[in-house]
């Protein structure tokens, strides 16, 4: 099954403790398009500025992602601005410029309104509500959102919640959102508001999910190499639903791969900046981390202790 995605394509200005850099490729769309695209085909929709760069268009072209359906808008390409400190778990903005995205009204094609899974990436919640009304008998809504929006757009996000089948949310936004810090509990108000699943990212320590049967826990992935944590959690939604749509099957057990599947690209994401990791990925190494997740939370029943 084909994937929509609509977010951000964004120039970012990052600076890790491995380094600096200013006007680099990112946006929730890319990370969360490109990490899709190892699974299944992929369409996004993203407002870009007359500043952006043809060779970033190039390389989304590269992973056969269908870009017809971008908005090329007269102004600048949304700009985000952060850095991490030593612990760099926790990205910190320094600006967001909003530029075109303030003028960015999708309207969407025939095909695209009808593709079957949807992901809502990280973008301003009215213009997801936009899409939900627009998309014609989806089989899957993801949705994710960060503080910014939290802030400045609560109404709007609340109306999201009640739409989607999945809600993705870091640590410290759901404990913001939520008003606890306890995250069972925030998840379960989430919940409450009419999200079927609720999944908690939690950067280096893996990820959560939660439904009204249950719970399961994605391990962390011990990180040799770590360089630029920004799309870490796009690269997570990317990796979940691309291969949600590739197979098609939306069980609890499935879930759970695409769960692993996630955390997998998001582990190579931030092994470089920007992109850089995902132009060399390669299908082997997907399945192999795969596994080595497999391996790092596999453990025994105990029958009989005492
Ligand atoms: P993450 O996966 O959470 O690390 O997301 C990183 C990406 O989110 C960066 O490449 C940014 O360009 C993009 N981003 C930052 N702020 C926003 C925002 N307010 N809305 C949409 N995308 C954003």
């Amino acid at each position: 099954m084909s994937a929509l995605i609509v977010g951000t394509m964004a120039l970012d200005t990052l600076e890790t403790p491995f380094g600096a850099k200013a006007d680099v490729l990112g946006g929730s769309a890319v990370h969360s398009g490109v990490a899709a695209s190892f699974f299944t085909e992929v369409s996004i929709v993203a407002p870009i500025g007359e500043d952006f760069p043809q060779e970033h268009l190039d390389f989304l072209k590269s992973r056969k992602i269908d870009i017809d359906g971008l908005q090329k808008i007269k102004g600048e390409t949304f700009r985000w601005s952060g850095y991490y400190e030593f612990d760099m778990n926790q990205a910190h903005t320094r600006e967001t410029q909003l530029n075109v995205l303030t003028e960015f009204s999708p309207k969407l094609s025939p095909k695209l309104s009808s593709l079957p899974i949807v992901f809502l990436a990280n973008l301003d919640p009215e213009i997801q509500l936009s899409i939900i009304n627009q998309v014609k008998g989806p089989k899957l809504i993801a949705a994710d959102t960060m503080d910014f929006w939290i802030k400045s757009k609560k109404d709007a996000l609340y109306e999201v919640i009640k739409k989607v089948d999945f809600m993705l949310m870091n640590e410290s936004e759901v404990r913001m959102f939520m008003e606890t810090p306890n995250i069972p509990l925030a998840a379960r108000r989430l919940l409450k508001l009419g999200v079927k699943s609720v999944i908690i990212k939690q950067g280096e320590h893996g990820a959560l999910l939660f439904t009204e049967n249950g719970h399961f826990s994605a391990p962390s992935y011990p990180q040799d190499t770590f360089k630029d944590p920004t799309g870490a959690g796009d690269s997570f939604a990317g990796g979940f639903i691309g291969y949600l749509a590739k197979s098609g099957d939306f069980s609890e057990e499935n879930i759970r791969k695409a769960l692993i599947l996630g955390s997998t690209m998001a582990s190579f994401n931030i092994e470089d900046f920007s992109l850089d990791r995902m132009r060399s990925l390669k299908q082997h190494e997907i399945i192999d981390r795969y596994n080595e997740f497999r391996e790092f939370s596999k453990f025994e029943a105990i029958d009989n202790l005492w």
